[in-house]
């Protein structure tokens, strides 16, 4: 089997690093994308101990500049990438009459702004390879939620973007599809937690409660949806939304 090159952004820590070792562990070469490049070591340093392939790269998703000599360095280190996970994101979360413009504008430009700088940079290789597998990182908070106008939007958006792309891309053997994750264990969610002053092992107990399956997400959960989002058998799933969530939506 070919050995495709993947990147995966927002891979140092939390859903980002578990989706990188999964793509990692099925076979593809990895650029290993967050802000701070040093950030990423660990991630490449997994991957590469257990025979696989990685490098870490530096760059903010929201600047075109930095998205541009991203993509260029995979090229030039790994390969021509034909696997896009679009997973850096950022929480600003307040209630509407609280949340600032830059709390808006901020979570629009890593979130949206960024999948679309990615998106766009990485287009012209699948297209030449008349192959492709982009993932976007949704959320459950897609179908609204308080205090996250600025969050729910853009993951809403990305669930667009998804599909919109699915559309362009799909003559040149480009699948796009989006994962709505309900609530997994990672830094983000221990944020909130501390945010809203609950102990981060109650938060999850409380949650788990409300959730089907009665425990709360890891991050190989989300790993093993982008692994078949991703393979080379997924062919024919294209333009849709997985809710990753323990049940229907949440
Ligand atoms: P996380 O632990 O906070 O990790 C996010 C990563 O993205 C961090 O390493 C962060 O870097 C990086 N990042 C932020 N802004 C960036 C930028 N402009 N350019 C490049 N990298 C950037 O988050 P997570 O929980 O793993 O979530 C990953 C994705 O899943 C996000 O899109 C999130 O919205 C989505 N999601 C998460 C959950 C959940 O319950 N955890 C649920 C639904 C959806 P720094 O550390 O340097 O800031």
């Amino acid at each position: 089997m070919t050995q495709r090159v993947a990147i995966v952004t927002g891979a140092a820590r939390g859903i980002g690093a578990a989706v990188a070792l999964r793509l990692a562990k099925d076979g593809n070469a990895v650029a290993v994308l967050d802000l701070d490049e040093g950030a990423c070591e660990a991630t490449v340093k997994t991957i590469t101990e257990a025979g696989g392939k990685a490098v870490a790269i530096g760059a903010d998703v929201s600047k075109s500049d930095q998205v541009a000599a991203a993509v260029e360095r995979v090229v030039a280190e790994l390969g021509a990438p034909t696997i896009l996970v679009n997973n850096a994101g950022v929480l600003r979360d307040n209630l509407l009459f609280k949340m600032s413009e830059d709390d808006w504008d901020t979570v629009m430009s890593v979130h949206l702004k960024g999948s679309f700088l990615m998106s766009k940079a990485v287009q012209s290789h699948m297209v030449e390879a008349k192959y492709g597998r982009l993932v976007f990182l949704s959320s459950t908070s897609a179908l609204g939620n308080r205090g996250q106008a600025n969050y729910a939007s853009a993951k809403a958006g990305l669930q667009g973007l998804a599909k919109t792309l699915a559309f362009e891309l799909g003559k040149f053997g480009v699948t796009s599809n989006a994962i709505a994750p309900g609530f997994i264990e990672t830094d983000m969610t221990a944020a909130t937690a501390a945010r809203v002053g609950i102990d981060f092992e109650e938060f999850k107990k409380a949650t788990a409660a409300s959730i089907p399956v009665q425990r709360t997400g890891t991050p190989e959960d989300i790993a093993a949806a982008a692994s078949f989002f991703c393979s080379e058998e997924n062919g024919f799933v294209s333009g849709q939304v997985l809710y990753v969530a323990g049940g229907p939506r949440n």
